[in-house]
């Protein structure tokens, strides 16, 4: 991806730096060729010359990209569950695909860690963003995801002699596990993502308190996975899934929705962290009757959403680690609302404005592996930085609102929001 060269001058807003700390009034941060130079308080900035080329933030908030950890570009905002496998073919979800990295670019997402990907889509996503082909999130790509024979994403039944090929590799023990990993080890991935446990989707055969893998099966994931430098994460809700994940050796949990104490202690032991993703819940019950979701559904997805708050409020109480993520791509979750996660941990989960944003960033970039380049307004980091009009800290709501946008930087470049076209002016007339 290109980086940015010369100086600018990000200045008028209030700064958070992303690291936890409170934010910073009268902030001002100075980047030089695509990093940060400086990020801090006007008063001690350094004198640059006149002229430097400058983003007002008008009073609104300065902050670091956000980063989802858990996004599906190649979901399309599915009504149904088979819709994933059969309704388009690799041609057309390609092109979904870098239309969503684009949305989400625009929606402030600078970077953001794959959930799980339809055919290899998310390994080449990945190539084209960084070749600067097509805009969007810095990104970290997972694969087919895998899950046992039977289990969550084992959805056709034989004899309609329909594969999963494009979606899962299915396994029947820890051989078949093991060869499924190493198919996206060949195929380049980044991140393993499997189904340890089933979830409220499917209430008769695979609902969230049932087990859709082995622990010998996960366990072969993993250290084929570790043996390969890949990562392993899980879609994991049954109290006994997120400790055999947790056993196994996964590098991050998805959702981990019912939490127990000795989960919750060998979860800090490990410091593995969570990605909750609960509006996706949320959204289910608000708008699951509009898309006919049967009320056994319903009340699958209540349930997980009061386990999976608790669950979320217990672990970041207690020291863990949590990154916003929010399975966007669903019908009831359409791309392009992925804000939404945040204000629910806000207005719901009763996290505060600053602690959420922390998880959106820092903890973001951790697991991405990626926190030494971004994830936090610090001298040296990659200037992915976020713009927005008024103060987010009062209001986090106002993230959801795309027009208020002032501007999106990657390494320094402003890629999307209000203030683009006055830069790219600028440029043009400066070289
Ligand atoms: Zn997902």
């Amino acid at each position: 991806m290109k980086i940015a060269q010369g100086e600018l001058v990000i200045h008028n807003g209030t700064l958070i730096l992303g690291t936890g700390a409170s934010a910073i009034p009268c902030g001002t941060v100075h980047l030089r060729d695509g990093r940060i130079a400086y990020a801090g308080s006007a008063l001690g900035a350094p004198v640059l010359p006149p002229g430097t080329p400058s983003i007002d933030a008008a009073g609104g908030t300065i902050m670091p990209g956000l980063v989802e950890a858990h996004f599906h570009p190649t979901y399309f905002n599915v009504a149904a569950l088979e819709d994933l496998d059969i309704k388009y073919p690799v041609e057309y979800v390609t092109l979904l695909a870098a239309a969503n990295a684009r949305l989400a670019l625009e929606c402030g997402y600078t970077a953001a860690r794959s959930g799980g990907s339809l055919f290899n889509i998310d390994v080449w996503l990945k190539k084209a963003i960084e070749s600067d082909i097509t805009p969007g999130p810095r990104l970290a790509a997972s694969g087919r995801e895998i899950c046992g024979v039977g289990g969550l994403m084992d959805w056709n039944p034989d004899f309609r002699k329909l594969g999963m090929e494009g979606l899962v590799l299915l396994v029947n023990g820890p051989d078949e596990a093991r060869a499924a990993v190493r198919k996206l080890v060949k195929d380049g991935v980044e991140w393993v993502k499997t189904y340890p446990t089933g979830d409220a989707a499917a209430p008769d055969t695979n609902d969230h308190h049932t087990l859709c893998m082995t622990f010998e099966e996960m366990y072969a994931c993993v250290a084929t996975a570790h043996n390969h430098g890949l990562k392993v994460t899980g879609h994991c809700r049954a109290t006994a899934g997120i400790k055999n994940a947790l056993l196994a050796g996964y590098d991050t949990l998805e959702h981990a929705t019912f939490i127990d104490n000795e989960t919750l202690d060998l979860l800090l032991e490990r410091n593995t962290p969570v990605v909750p993703a609960l509006y996706f819940e949320q959204a289910s019950i608000e708008r699951g009757p509009e898309f006919r979701m049967p009320q056994r559904i319903i009340d699958g997805h209540i349930e997980c959403r009061e386990g999976g708050a608790e669950s979320a409020r217990r672990i970041l109480r207690a020291g863990g680690r949590l990154g916003m993520g929010g399975d966007y791509g669903f019908a009831w979750t359409p791309h392009g609302i992925y804000a939404k996660e945040l204000s629910f941990f806000v207005k719901y989960v009763g996290f505060s404005p600053l602690e959420t944003i922390t998880c959106a960033t820092k903890t973001g970039a951790e697991i991405m592996g990626r926190d030494a380049e971004f994830g936090t307004l610090e001298v040296g980091k990659l200037g992915d930085i976020l713009v927005v009009a008024g103060d987010v800290l009062a209001d986090i709501a106002i993230l959801e609102d795309r027009a208020r946008i002032l501007a999106v930087l990657q390494g320094g470049i402003v890629k999307a929001g209000q203030a683009k076209s006055s830069i790219e002016r600028l440029n043009t007339a400066t070289h």
